[in-house]
């Protein structure tokens, strides 16, 4: 298939050409290429796939139902909305159900169909402070020290990312292993100072969860002032962090603080979306995690955002990637370039995956999202095959 006339995005420039794709993959860039098979995209912005490693659900689903039937629902509801790749996130729930959807991930890991292909699962949690627990259920939280995490170290082969708060009893040891096996370390959640998490970050921790959301931050103790994860995160520049700029979990001003200090390299977005994703904003009670789950977090959708059922704690956001997207352009002021790669090259890096996915360059993926002028996803296309968009 030949991709014709379109503003094409890559990593450092937009400029008009033509993208020519062969056996799934990006075979040529160029003016003037011919081809039998043609996709008209003047007055078009080509952009890499989106790739989202944070997110829960869509179109009513949530990967901890735990069927393949939610995978690819949400994965649809992802694909709708410009997304190529997704990492499914967990939430902190008994093992059994998170090892149920660490098989049902392992299933759908190779299929490929109308929607989003899926990276692999990150796992928020168990180990996650009680302080900072945010919409995660108190009751399976655990402290590394204590627990068997032989089943995660198992499990590597479709873990991507694991969210730990690093100030836990046995988080050092627990990092070592999972990077020794290719996870990668992301810290929040946590209620941790300086010296409690330098020896993560030390230990090879990589990444902050939704930076200043449900974070660690500057504190007094023994009357002694120590920075917390969100200071530190915005001046190590080993550390990449996620962002929900929803406008709500950061706004345009907190988001115009962070890039300043991090940049396009080290800052990707997230949607961190629940079950709510794409469905109407009527008051009805969704659960967070496992459907039909007594023990599961309930909370509901109002004014633009996820709040846990008593109205006042975010339980995550229900706006897509592309949504984000648009508001780090018109409200963050950020160059429309910088921006495509928080949302495509970034995570992909971030979970290793930028190989094959993350930029539009010759040898990798045919993964793009059509973009008309007003940033509105027009088209999706994996692998060189346009997606059909679900009927909503
Ligand atoms: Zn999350």
């Amino acid at each position: 298939m030949l991709i014709k006339n379109a503003s094409v995005i890559l990593k450092d420039e937009i400029i008009q050409a033509d993208v020519l794709v062969k056996a799934g993959r990006i075979a040529q860039i160029g003016n003037d290429l011919q081809d039998s098979e043609v996709l008209d995209s003047t007055g078009k912005y080509l952009a890499p796939g989106f790739v989202d490693i944070h997110n829960h659900g869509g179109y009513g689903y949530d990967y901890m139902d735990n069927t393949v039937e939610a995978f690819e629902n949400i994965l649809r509801f992802h694909s709708d909305n410009g997304i190529t790749s997704a990492v499914a996130s967990t939430v902190t729930a008994p093992q059994e159900t998170i090892e149920k959807t660490l098989s049902v991930a392992r299933e759908v890991l190779p299929k490929r169909g109308d929607h989003a292909k899926l990276l692999g699962v990150h796992l928020e949690g168990p180990y996650l402070s009680f302080q900072n627990k945010g919409a995660h259920a108190p009751a399976y939280l655990k402290v590394p020290a204590e627990d068997d995490y032989g089943y995660i170290l198992e499990n590597a082969d479709v873990i991507r990312q694991i969210t730990i708060s690093p100030e836990l009893d046995g988080c050092v040891e627990l990092t070592e292993k999972l990077v020794e096996k290719g996870i990668v370390v992301s810290m929040g959640h946590d209620n941790a100072i300086l010296p409690e998490f330098l020896p993560v970050v030390k230990a090879g921790a990589s990444n902050l969860t939704h930076l200043f959301c449900a974070m660690s931050m500057v504190v007094m103790r023994n009357n002694k002032r120590y920075v917390g994860l969100r200071e530190y995160g915005l001046i190590d520049d080993n550390l990449t962090a996620e962002l929900i700029a929803d406008n709500h979990h950061i706004t345009p001003e907190l988001f115009k603080m962070i890039y300043r200090c991090k940049g396009a390299d080290g800052i990707c977005l997230i949607s961190d979306c629940l079950r709510a994703g794409g469905m109407k904003a009527d008051g009805t009670l969704y659960s967070l995690g496992k459907k039909d789950d007594p023990t599961s977090q309930q909370f509901k959708v109002a004014d633009g955002v996820a709040v846990l059922a008593d109205g006042k704690t975010y339980a995550g956001s229900i706006q897509p990637i592309s949504q984000m997207l648009r508001n780090v352009v018109f409200d963050g002021g950020v160059p429309l370039v910088e921006a495509i790669k928080t949302v495509s090259l970034t995570p992909a890096k971030i979970v290793k995956a930028d190989k094959d996915i993350g930029s539009i360059e010759v040898g990798k993926y045919a993964d793009f999202c059509v973009l008309n002028k007003e940033l509105m996803v027009e088209q999706t296309i994996i692998e060189g095959r346009i997606i059909q968009k679900t009927e909503v």
